[in-house]
């Protein structure tokens, strides 16, 4: 299918799938290793990559291919290649990208996992890591240095969901060729297209919103095909940290409902973080959606919605948010996110438990900050959960 004339909803639906001379109507699973030829002469050629086609399912295999050009369709990007992971999709592309001596640079507030992987094994390989508050434009340009190669970045952040202009930061990045890499897990194309914006590179945990539902874990790396063709999937077809046809299928079936999974997520977060601002035990409500977000112009500009996570801040520090925590019956206590059933957790004692007082000072987590990612459920339900916890009953 060629993906030129259509919208977004429709290519969700639509675009990557081959069908096969069985003529299904629905995506099939290939659940097969490897591949054969009609010919030593086909063989030949194609492990010379002289004809085009399938060799091995670590790195060729229509399924994947069809998550990959579906995803590459949504985010507007030349290239996507698929990974076993999230993490597996932000380590490919620091071996593709990165050697000994070189610099990046990450937003302060990402991801943990991501974090470590930077900190204690990219660090390993003698490259050098510098942290930068995700709204500090002066620090971002005062950090880079000629041996920078990448700048990362999460935007809404995890959990005070800060906003950075990509545009202004792609522009930055690139007076001083540097690439500008954003994990777009939080808004997903649905909400937001960092290509589009002048990113370089995105970075998906599709175990999030694109699968949506909590079952399966795989990544995706996107951008140009000289970047994502060569030096990406380079090192994914020798080194194979790649996804499975399984997990590919549903990711493939998840991009379907995407965009209305989004927008229904988004609205029930914004009701929510509407009414948390009037609870009295409520000390402050994190949410792009409200007019009292400090970048919250911005977030509209960008975004096409607000996406379902929020935080805020309760009165009474970690005892009051524990005690909040514990009264739910219908939200689950874990840290996971981008699924149908809402997630609560407390940032301070989990996600940023390894962190000491001072450092989670500086990243804003204080005691009583409660993260929920708003889930499918009825927002009459989920407000009628918090508000016993919140003493209203
Ligand atoms: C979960 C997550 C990751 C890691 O993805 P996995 O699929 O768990 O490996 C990376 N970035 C963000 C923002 C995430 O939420």
């Amino acid at each position: 299918m060629s993906n030129e004339p259509y919208q977004l909803d429709t290519l969700a639906v639509r675009a990557g799938h081959q069908r096969t001379h069985e003529l299904e109507h629905s995506e099939p699973i290939f659940a097969t290793s490897s591949y054969v030829y009609t010919s030593a002469a086909q063989a030949a050629a194609r492990f010379s990559g002289e004809e085009p086609g399938n060799i091995y399912s670590r790195f060729t295999n229509p399924t994947v291919r069809n998550f990959e050009e579906r995803l590459a369709a949504l985010e507007g990007a030349e290239r996507c290649v698929a990974t076993s992971s999230g993490m597996a999709a932000i380590m490919t592309t620091c071996y593709s990208l990165l050697q000994q001596g070189d610099h990046i640079i990450s937003s302060r507030a990402i991801f943990g996992a991501t974090t470590i992987l930077f900190n204690n094994f990219v660090a390993k390989f003698g490259v050098d890591i510098s942290y930068v508050d995700l709204t500090d434009y002066a620090g971002w340009e005062a950090a880079i240095t000629p041996k920078t190669k990448f700048i990362f970045i999460e935007t809404p952040s995890n959990p005070l969901t800060e906003i950075v202009d990509i545009e202004r930061l792609a522009a930055i990045a690139h007076a001083k060729d540097v690439l500008l890499i954003v994990d777009n897990c939080f808004c997903t194309p649905a909400l937001q297209k960092p290509i589009a914006l002048g990113a370089d590179i995105v970075i998906h945990s599709a175990t999030k919103y694109i699968d949506g539902q909590g079952r399966c874990i795989g990544g995706a790396v996107l951008g140009t095909e000289e970047i994502i063709g060569q030096a990406v999937y380079g090192f994914l077809r020798t080194a194979g940290p790649s996804m499975s046809p399984f997990n590919a299928w549903v990711f493939l079936k998840g991009l379907e409902t995407l965009r209305i999974r989004m927008q229904a997520h988004s609205a029930s977060a914004l009701l929510l973080a509407q009414w948390l601002t009037e609870q009295t035990v409520v000390e402050k409500v994190n949410y792009p959606g409200l007019p009292s977000h400090p970048q919250h112009e911005l977030a509209k500009r960008q975004q096409s919605d607000f996406g379902g996570v929020l935080s805020f801040v309760v009165k009474g520090g970690k005892e009051a948010a524990w005690k909040l925590i514990d009264s739910t019956r219908l939200l689950s206590i874990t840290a996971n996110l981008g699924d149908t059933k809402s997630t609560i957790t407390h940032p301070a004692t989990t996600t940023h438990g390894r962190l000491s007082d001072e450092q989670r000072q500086a990243a804003g987590i204080e005691d009583g900050l409660v993260r929920i990612a708003v889930g499918l459920e009825d927002i009459l339900d989920i407000k009628n959960d918090l508000a016993a916890g919140l003493n209203l009953d």
